[in-house]
């Protein structure tokens, strides 16, 4: 199962967040037929999603959406205060193969915005927006955090493919200084960029997330909260019916009568749902109270 590591660092003025998620974002290949450029760009924008759902409490959520007018266009990414997370992209079917370390930008694109909606359980949703600078995600989601939340912050992220176009690795580091942090530890971080910008080697040579974390502070450090993280989405056959019922009476007879079927695709997670004549009578009756 994939894992989340809360944990605060420098005796208690820096908050690192690291997550591995490997098998989510294979999940996500299975379910999208994601070809390995486009999954690199959804499994690091998960590992964001499940970095950023972690610092969240209770039923809180958030949903990362950024479109840069590249090849996979949009991606979406819903997570939560507890480990879970969908997401998708537009365009499942991008790979290069001979640029490497530019591939997120030439997959992504870099003419576009990062939108972070926060559902904080709130009357009204949390919304912020900012240009893509570079369409590296991580340096992008470092502007995002200076500039949207005024948390200096340092985002490494990394993943490799095999040749069977499954994730080999997948995941990332969130560091942000805490309002108590020191210029020391600023100086500290910066000498540490070049192990944070191994990521994708880190997570391949070690299993364990915390040793990724002793490399950067030694044992300077204590593990806050360990969380299992997963791709889940709770699409049902119920829930999508309420969508169908919203077409209306008319309409649903029209299908009831053409088609005698209804199909529904989850965007998110793909699964698919059938309605057959039964179903959509029962939808129909439904609608009519
Ligand atoms: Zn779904």
């Amino acid at each position: 199962m994939d894992k989340l590591l809360k944990i605060l660092a420098l005796d208690e003025r820096v908050r690192v967040y690291i997550v591995n998620d490997t098998e989510t974002t294979n999940e996500a290949i299975r379910r999208h037929d994601l070809w390995p450029s486009a999954a690199s760009v959804l499994g690091k924008t998960m590992a964001i999603g499940l970095m950023m759902g972690a610092m969240l409490k209770g039923d809180e959520a958030l949903t990362i959406k950024i479109d840069g007018n590249g090849p996979i266009g949009m991606v979406c990414v819903d997570s939560n205060a507890k480990g879970e997370v969908r997401g998708y992209v537009e365009r499942s079917h991008v790979n290069f193969t001979n640029k490497k370390g530019l591939d997120d930008v030439y997959t992504l694109g870099y003419n576009g915005y990062i939108d972070v909606i926060k559902d904080l359980k709130l009357k009204d949703l949390f919304t912020s927006t900012i240009p893509l600078e570079t369409g590296d995600l991580a340096k992008d989601f470092t502007y995002y955090f200076a500039k949207s939340e005024q948390t200096p912050s340092l985002v490494a992220l990394g993943s490799l493919f095999d040749v069977d176009n499954k994730a080999k690795v997948c995941g990332g580091i969130i560091i942000q200084l805490l309002p108590n942090a020191l210029d020391e530890d600023i100086t500290y971080l910066e000498s540490k960029l070049n192990i944070l910008s191994k990521m994708s080697e880190l997570l391949k040579t070690y299993n364990n997330l915390e040793d990724i974390i002793k490399l950067i502070f030694n044992d300077d450090y204590k593990v806050i909260e360990t969380m299992d993280v997963a791709f889940k989405c709770p699409c049902t056959k119920d829930k999508f019916a309420i969508g169908l019922a919203s077409l209306g009476k008319e309409q649903l007879l029209d299908i009831l009568n053409v088609d005698k079927k209804a199909e529904v695709v989850c965007h998110y997670c793909g699964e698919k749902y059938l309605y057959d004549e039964k179903d959509l009578q029962e939808i129909i009756k439904g609608v009519k109270k």
